[in-house]
């Protein structure tokens, strides 16, 4: 045989080398019947059904976080998480749509359902039923959640910290080192123009908006421009950061504030030196045509994603470059496949991917299996690294959850938690109960063809 040649072995061989490797499962004619005795299942997958869709609401984790717990006819459950901040109404109003369907249809009942949701909080209903989903059918087929994504590129999920700011940049400094000393390999620091407005001379803005106006108002709006005296002072900030921690770490920055694209513009300019991972949200997400502006204006990366709705706007921000990095957060995307879809899309255009994340380990552990099955994944970001009873909220998993900056891939079937009820109930959101019944949401109907 040509030694150049690019099938060494014969076609048969490879069927044979094949069939041999899979202990013979896949020989033709023997595939149909030895699949199903292979499959090791904890339940009986093709008669499971959907009974019922429940909210455990717990809040301070930092965030309002309420819990999704799916039953079923068969005695397994699944575990999701509506999106930090948002309304458990977003997913309780897609229950009468799933009762009595087969939860390991994962695909078919999140096209379903995925109507139903939208940018920010409004993803947060349909994203958390598909994190219960999967982790009902990783628990009837016996398997964690990224390997029904196609397997695991990582063993162990790097994450990122959100440290609160400080007006005080050595204090804010020593806060960022403090968390490379606990073992994290990758920052982010807030680095808003309210670091400098009280000095005079750094803001130029119309007088008399209110709080909320300031707020509210979209970037381009607001009519505020910084200052080269406040550019300077928030670079300043910035080396002072980077005086503490070195050059050598990832540092990405966020909540500029509501300020003008060419104000942007010019900051990142001033910032290239400190060679940022990457500019966050400077603007809002949809402006797509003024990301690109901004991002061919600097030399650092920009970044946005965490109030998109499913892969199609990833898409367009992806493949026209507006953006350099994207940051989907999965409670809001649509879920895991959704997201595992995104990262593939940004991929395909050479766009790494980082997660935003700032819910409870259910939500998390649903980013965790994610990244895991996705290849251009960067770092995971987290906002509960200073509660000390975060981790106490789930069992299953390795403690600490987060270990030197770092989330084990659990192995365990499914998301790979289960609850700890009493530290779950010691959290409730006031005024509600652990799972209370929902039979009010049992006959929601409408007629929800979207054309005719
Ligand atoms: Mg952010």
């Amino acid at each position: 045989m040509d030694r150049f040649h690019p099938y060494p072995m014969s076609r048969r061989g490879i069927l044979k080398g094949s069939a041999a490797a899979l202990g013979g499962a896949l020989w033709p004619g023997e595939a149909g019947r030895a699949a199903p005795q292979n499959v090791n299942t904890h339940s009986r997958p093709s008669d499971l059904r959907i009974t019922d869709l429940r909210i455990a609401h717990i809040t301070k984790a930092p965030m309002n976080c309420p819990l999704l717990r799916i039953d079923t006819n068969q005695d397994v459950y699944g575990l999701g998480e509506v999106r930090d901040g948002a309304s458990p109404t977003y997913a309780l109003m897609l229950k009468s749509r799933l009762i009595g369907e087969n939860p390991c249809e994962v695909d078919r009942l999140f096209r379903r359902v995925k109507q139903f949701g939208g940018h920010g909080r409004q993803g947060g209903g349909v994203s958390g039923v598909e994190m219960a989903l999967w982790d009902l059918a990783g628990k009837v087929y016996n398997v964690p959640v990224y390997q029904m994504l196609g397997g695991k590129f990582r063993d162990r999920i790097r994450t990122y910290a959100d440290t609160d700011m400080s007006p005080d940049p050595r204090v804010y400094a020593q806060r960022l080192k403090e968390r490379m000393d606990q073992g994290y390999t990758w920052l982010k620091m807030d680095l808003g123009v309210g670091l400098v407005e009280k000095t005079p001379g750094t803001i130029t803005r119309p007088a008399g908006l209110s709080e909320r106006e300031q707020i509210f108002t979209p970037h381009p709006f607001a009519g505020m421009e910084i200052t080269d005296k406040g550019i300077a002072l928030m670079a300043d900030f910035v080396a002072q950061v980077r005086d503490a921690v070195g050059m050598e770490i990832p540092l990405a920055a966020d909540h500029f504030g509501h300020i003008g694209v060419n104000s942007c513009i010019r900051l990142g300019r001033a910032l290239e030196r400190f060679n940022l991972a990457w500019l966050e949200d400077m603007i809002p997400w949809s402006y797509m045509e003024l990301w690109k502006q901004i991002t061919d204006s600097i030399n650092l990366p920009t970044l946005t994603g965490e109030d998109i709705y499913l892969k199609e706007d990833f898409l367009k921000l992806s493949s026209s470059h507006a953006i350099r990095k994207i940051h989907p957060d999965l409670a809001t995307t649509g879920g895991i496949l959704e997201t595992k879809k995104i990262g593939d899309l940004a991929q395909e255009y050479r766009v790494p991917m980082a997660m935003h994340f700032a819910g409870s380990p259910v939500s998390c552990m649903a980013s965790v299996h994610c990244a895991a099955a996705t290849q251009n994944f960067l770092a995971l970001e987290n906002h509960s690294f200073d509660v000390s009873w975060w981790d106490d909220l789930v069992n299953g998993v390795k403690k600490p959850i987060v270990d030197r900056g770092y989330i084990p891939v659990p192995e365990a079937p499914g998301l790979g938690v289960t609850l700890n009820e009493d530290v779950v109930k010691q959290h409730l959101l006031p005024g509600t109960n652990y799972f209370a019944p929902t039979p009010e949401w049992d006959k929601e109907r409408s007629w929800d063809r979207l054309w005719s």
